[in-house]
């Protein structure tokens, strides 16, 4: 008996084990564990249950690891059609819509707004609380049975806690994480990448073995459902869903009016990517169900929805050929020329092709068909080759052997992918550093556009960055189309640059691997170019979001000679190479210099940082002469040697909290 409880109570601890490790994945997209001991796991759960099957249960994690695989799917016919919804791809066609409506009922309606999953449509019917039958979408009147399959799905409930049957529809997706890792296990294995994660989730649904598809994890979000007696509203029948423990998408809303919907299409449309799938578009609804009835429907769609698609982010087209190009740091990166192609609300000629082990793994060829995607980035990927539609005409794609810019033999280290030109005189290098120096988010000197620094590089006017202080409007007079005017107002902009936060001169000075976001970490951390200069490795490898790699980099770039010398005729050009002060007069801590060290009590070491810098306190990684306190927490490190040396004021953390408050 004793054993028996035993057992029932290991069972259980599997059941939650198992449901947390699930949630951890399938919610947070935040796997706590290997596939391999996730397994495990599974496997002993499965084996109690076949020993003791009082102890198991119907919704145990165990029936999604899939049963016996089939010979072929049972078609199996819709009680309802699955109708596809109408497309509308601007904001006329939805106002003509509402307009549509409004004729039809005599009176405005509100709307009910929902995220067009990018995904597979199934409906799942339930009797007596049970999953009876899953069907893909098929013509709309028959589809395919694809029950054993979609019981693999954890997101769907296998059991729900009313015996009326009923029918939900909704849609089969996969998260962007799984997408990507499933690709990347069929290039492993030479097999065919999947495009996109929709052709990804029906190709997953379609496999006859439940086994496999159990690993695809895929996932579903229900947007409707079938009662006996339905709630009044679409947002009730997605609240009622929610309740029974389906997934309903988070991001779903009431609108008052079409303006109000074609608002949040808007607003979706650029915030797509931050999502972790894929969406295509909203799906705006006729809020009331009885509406829902008196509209009714068309042979093909119901006349109560309809779907704002969101411009294609994936398109088909020819790559005409490859080129190569030479970045600021020399590394040479290979670029489809394409076919003109719309994508995306814009017409596209060229993609990233990343580096040439990328065009390895895709096996691109010049004449092949391939498909581009523009996910948020500004240029496009190649992201698959058609390789049914090859000719045999198609060219290999060979790295160059010289640097197309300058004849270099071009270089490969050893633990990179990246092919380089190691001459750092290099036109095409120069170019690309003045560029980035200017750009916006760095020095901001408006009006320095490539053609600009292509003439002033080319005719040797500027060989670097800190040539361009010493351009006087006379020198470009005589360049092609630039009068006195703007020769005049292009010189005063680039003397304008001199007092830039640091931050900008961080991320112009063009570090490898130091973007935007690392600059303003360093700019957080230290007070001059000066300071970070001095740090050592380990210190810049300790600071959050700059690691080992950016260290040793940073290092690389201020242990060269000719970085050094390009900085002090910076400084002696007049730029300002320090932190300016901030809030000088406001701050109760205003010009005081604190460093932190070891483990503080009460808070994060960065959000102590951030309450003395709201202050008007300056917080740096660097203990130098100019610190007026060290805080040492528990386990201080070298710091704290370095302090009693230079004789600067020890105090505890309860010290710097007297003076906060
Ligand atoms: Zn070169």
């Amino acid at each position: 008996m004793e054993e028996k409880e035993k057992i029932k109570k290991r069972m259980n601890d599997l059941y939650k084990l198992i449901n947390y490790y699930d949630q951890k994945y399938y919610i947070e997209n935040n796997p706590v564990i290997s596939d391999e001991e996730y397994d495990r796991l599974i496997h002993e759960l499965s084996a109690l249950e076949e020993k003791y099957p009082e102890f198991s249960r119907q919704d145990s994690p165990t029936k999604r690891i899939g049963g016996k695989p089939i010979e072929e799917f049972k078609s199996v016919k819709h009680e309802r059609p699955m109708l596809s919804i109408d497309n509308t791809y601007n904001e006329e066609e939805l106002r003509e819509f509402d307009r549509r409506i409004k004729r039809a009922l005599g009176r405005a309606v509100e709307y009910f707004l929902e995220l067009k999953i990018d995904g597979v449509a199934v409906s799942l019917v339930y009797e007596r609380g049970l999953l009876t039958k899953g069907a893909s979408r098929g013509d709309g009147f028959i589809g395919d049975d694809i029950t054993e399959n979609v019981k693999t799905i954890r997101d769907i409930p296998l059991i729900t806690p009313i015996n009326e049957k009923f029918e939900v529809r909704g849609e089969v997706y996969m998260s962007k994480f799984d997408f990507e890792r499933l690709n990347r296990e069929k290039t492993n294995l030479g097999e065919e990448p999947f495009a996109n994660p929709r052709n990804a989730t029906a190709g997953s649904l379609k496999l006859l073995n439940p086994k496999e598809v159990a690993k695809r994890r895929l996932r579903f979000f229900v947007y409707g459902g079938f009662f006996e007696k339905n709630p009044p509203t679409q947002e009730e029948v997605l609240e009622f869903l929610k309740n029974l423990g389906f997934p309903v998408n988070p991001v779903r809303r009431k609108a008052r009016s079409i303006e109000e919907a074609i608002e949040f299409c808007k607003e979706w449309e650029i915030k797509r990517n931050q999502l972790t799938y894929s969406i295509d578009g909203v799906v705006i609804k006729v809020n009331s169900i009885r509406d829902q009835e008196i509209l009714g429907y068309t042979s093909k769609s119901p006349r109560w929805a309809v779907a704002y698609k969101f411009p294609a982010e994936q398109a088909t087209t020819t790559i005409k050929d490859v080129i190569v190009q030479v970045g600021r740091t020399g590394t040479l990166t290979p670029v489809a020329i394409l076919e003109p192609v719309h994508l995306a609300g814009t017409t596209v000629s060229r993609a990233s092709l990343h580096n040439f082990d990328e065009i390895a793994r895709l096996d691109v060829k010049i004449g092949d068909r391939v498909f581009v995607e523009k996910a948020g980035e500004i240029i496009p990927k190649v992201v698959k080759v058609i390789k049914e539609t090859r000719t045999g005409k198609e060219k290999e794609v060979i790295p160059p052997e010289k640097c197309p810019e300058c004849g270099s033999n071009v270089v490969k280290d050893a633990d990179e992918v990246a092919y380089r030109c190691p001459n750092v005189s290099c036109p095409a290098q120069i170019k690309e550093r003045i560029l980035h120096f200017a750009s916006r988010r760095a020095m901001n000197i408006q009006g320095l556009g490539e053609k600009i620094i292509n003439v002033l590089v080319d005719r040797g006017l500027v060989k670097d960055y800190a040539d361009l202080y010493s351009i006087n409007p006379e020198q470009l007079e005589r360049i092609e189309r630039m009068g006195k005017v703007s020769s005049r107002k292009l010189v005063e902009n680039i003397q304008a640059s001199k007092n830039i936060p640091l931050q900008n001169l961080i991320y112009a000075l063009g570090i490898r691997y130091i973007g935007e976001r690392a600059s303003e970490v360093l700019a957080e951390n230290f007070t001059s170019i000066d300071e970070i200069k001095d740090a050592d490795e380990k210190t810049l490898a300790n600071i959050n979001e700059i690691g080992p790699v950016a260290a040793r980099s940073i290092k690389e770039f201020f242990n060269n000679p000719r970085n050094l010398e390009l900085i002090q005729r910076l400084k002696r050009a007049g730029i300002t190479t320090e932190q300016k002060e901030l809030t000088r007069s406001e701050g109760k801590l205003s010009g005081i210099k604190f460093v932190i060290t070891g483990t503080l009590k009460n808070y994060t070491r960065e959000e102590m940082k951030t309450q003395l810098k709201r202050l008007g306190a300056r917080v740096s990684e660097n203990i130098s002469k100019d610190t007026n306190f060290l805080i040492a927490g528990e386990n201080p490190g070298t710091k704290l040697e370095r302090a009693k040396k230079l004789g600067i004021k020890i105090i505890s953390e309860d010290e710097v909290l007297k003076m906060i408050q």
